[in-house]
């Protein structure tokens, strides 16, 4: 099994966003702090030096989501300051994330002399109109180009999608989905829509125009994209917003916030697949489902929710799960 990666985050705050995307809390991010600088990058990476365990892959990365679309000379000033640390092998890899109508071939050139990595994309949607109305400034058609633009220079990409954002539905947030595996990347976040305070989205939510994507809206849909990108071979590697004390305080007003989203989803999974191979099975029967290693709650559900719902719609006399021991075993049923 591989070392642990080591993410050594810097937070950049978005100066270079042209655009206010409705659910994003522009006035508390630009108010987060001053603009992180070259002597906090060299601060991030001794802290690191001093604290983290050694082995696993260091990854030094630029948070905030518009990277590249911040003043020429910071970027410069703070990839500067990291490259330094990646040629004396203080760290093993330098990431960033951004915009797609941020990306051309100068910036890509700039990035590659500084030794970046890896270039994440916030896509969001691959429906125009869902761009619009969510003000993200781009078309779906520029997340194509950006991304083609990415890989064809070498970078690994990962992109980024919403669901439930503004005039989402539940096949466009397929659609998006299908449309981000077209590009190959090579791994991707999934965020469904929070509704966060002081944003435009808290407005326009509060005024009736627009409809709360709600935890069990973004767990059913979430539960179809996901499997998606598993059978396409590309990593989820992020499901739901992190969970912080602002949110979970109350910045997070309503929308799909909850701490275990992403176990929620996984739960969600396996709840279809079961209701898949328990069809045709006659009522009254009792039902062993075999789950991989570690798997039994996922399984069961909050609350043995699963469960329960598969006991009553397939009349079952007994539902018990077993658990192989293999993490990886795929889910099989046994009458
Ligand atoms: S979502 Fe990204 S691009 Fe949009 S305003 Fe926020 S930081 Fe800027």
């Amino acid at each position: 099994m591989s070392a642990r990666a080591h993410i050594l985050p810097v937070f950049v705050p978005h100066l270079g966003c042209a655009h206010a995307c409705v659910f994003c809390n522009q006035r508390r991010i630009s108010g987060a702090g001053k603009p992180a600088t070259a002597a906090d990058v060299k601060n991030c990476i001794a802290q690191a030096a001093a604290f983290l365990p050694p082995g696993g892959k260091r990854q030094l990365a630029f948070y905030g989501g518009s990277f590249t679309a911040i003043p020429e000379g910071e970027q410069e000033a703070l990839l500067g300051a990291a490259k330094q640390a990646l040629d004396r092998g203080e760290i093993d890899a330098i990431r960033l994330s951004t915009r797609p109508d941020a990306i051309d071939d100068a910036v890509l050139r700039r990035l590659r002399l500084y030794g970046v990595e890896t270039v994440e994309l916030g896509a969001q949607s691959m429906d125009d109109a869902v761009l619009r109305r969510s003000e993200r400034g781009h078309t779906a058609a520029a997340v194509e180009r950006a991304s083609r633009l990415i890989k064809a220079a070498g970078f690994r990409l990962i992109l980024q999608m919403m669901t439930g954002l503004p005039g989402a539905t539940d096949a466009s947030d397929l659609d998006t989905a299908r449309r981000l595996i077209a590009l190959r990347p090579d791994g991707v976040r999934i965020y469904p829509t929070v509704i966060v305070k002081d944003t435009a989205l808290y407005d326009m939510w509060r005024a009736g125009t627009y409809r709360e994507h709600t935890v069990e809206d973004a767990v059913r849909v979430c539960a179809r994209i996901v499997p998606l990108f598993e059978a396409a071979g590309i990593p989820v590697i992020r499901l739901g917003l992190n969970p912080t004390e602002e949110l979970s305080g109350g910045a997070a007003a309503g929308g799909a916030y909850h701490p275990a989203l992403g176990e929620l989803v996984k739960s969600r999974i396996l709840l279809e697949k079961a209701r898949a191979l328990l069809q045709g099975i006659p009522p009254g029967k009792s039902v062993v489902l075999t789950v991989g290693k570690g798997k039994t709650s996922q399984m069961a559900g909050q609350h043995r929710e699963n469960l329960r719902r598969l006991r009553e719609e397939f009349s079952l006399a007994e539902i018990r799960i077993r658990e192989q021991a293999e993490a990886d075993a795929e889910l099989s049923i046994q009458t």
